[in-house]
């Protein structure tokens, strides 16, 4: 390539290293474009809200429909409690963290599924990975659509710090699109108000926090937080996605304020 062709960066990154920490930082130069910025991520908690059953997930997906109009989102959905019996069964066989991945992937996809075919008669559409270059055209024409939120490594999942169960789960998949498209928000739909001090299920006493930085997060140590570690520390270096809201969706209402900008719930941001 003629070299009067590149960018002075270019010319650095022909020729260069891609492993030169100095040449890597300046390639963050400049403002990124934000994707879809009117566009909502919104996942649904596998075993907070869709295990559950009709009496969570009815009035939920009541609400989505109340903000098609009003709102577009990207809703993405969780595995649960038959994601965390299948790792059981693939750990006692002694399956590796990648297959693992894959048994999550599709737990989380039967999830979207039964909330795609109760969304089915308002045209929100279903879509896998390879079917996200529509959805822009989706959005524009329907407001909504759903994606099973476990992110599509499969095998090539990495392996966590501890354990086998994979640590990129659907709360982590949900993220990076919100990350990578720039869209306007983030928001977990789980059935807790937000993060607390400790797991509101098991100590009575835990404070409800709500809004905190990462910064204050990692201060405070805490033993079990509401949403996967690994969102965390994605969060440290994203570009776009630097706040993330947790609500509780088995409360009509939090849904709809939450899209409206409104500070319901927990925020959590990077700065
Ligand atoms: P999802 O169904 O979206 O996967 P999870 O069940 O994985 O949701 O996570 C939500 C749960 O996290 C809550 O129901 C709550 O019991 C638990 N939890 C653990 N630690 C905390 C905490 N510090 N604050 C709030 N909830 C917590
Ligand atoms: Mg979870």
């Amino acid at each position: 390539m003629k070299n009067e062709l590149l960018t002075a960066l270019g010319e650095l990154l022909v020729d260069g290293s891609l492993t030169d920490a100095s040449l890597l930082a300046q390639t963050g130069q400049g403002s990124g474009v934000q994707i879809l910025p009117d566009a909502n991520v919104v996942k649904i908690g596998g075993q907070s809200m869709i295990d559950r059953g009709r009496q969570a997930v009815f009035p939920i997906i009541e609400e989505i429909v109340e903000n098609l109009g009003r709102h577009k989102m990207i809703i993405g959905t969780g595995a649960g409690t038959r994601a965390r019996h299948a790792y059981s069964v693939g750990i006692d066989l002694g399956l590796p963290t990648g297959v693992l991945s894959v048994l999550g992937t599709f737990v989380s996809m039967q999830n979207a599924r039964m909330l795609h075919y109760l969304l089915a008669r308002h045209g929100i559409p279903f879509i896998e990975p390879a079917q996200f270059p529509q959805l822009p055209l989706y959005l524009a024409e329907r407001q909504a659509v759903i994606f099973f939120g476990m992110p599509p490594y499969t095998f090539w999942q990495q392996n966590p710090a501890a354990g086998r169960i994979p640590p990129h789960r659907t709360d982590t998949g949900a993220y990076l699109v919100s990350e990578v498209f720039g869209t306007r928000a983030m928001i977990y739909v789980k059935d807790e108000k937000g993060l607390y001090t400790a797991d509101p299920k098991k100590d009575k006493h835990a404070k409800f926090i709500p809004r905190i930085t990462l910064a204050e997060l990692k201060e405070l140590d805490l033993q079990d937080v509401v949403v996967e570690r690994a969102v965390l520390e994605l969060m440290e270096h994203a570009e776009h996605r630097r706040s993330i809201q947790f609500i509780n969706g088995l409360e009509k209402g939090n849904l709809t304020r939450a899209l409206n900008g409104e500070a319901v719930g927990t925020i959590i941001t990077a700065d």
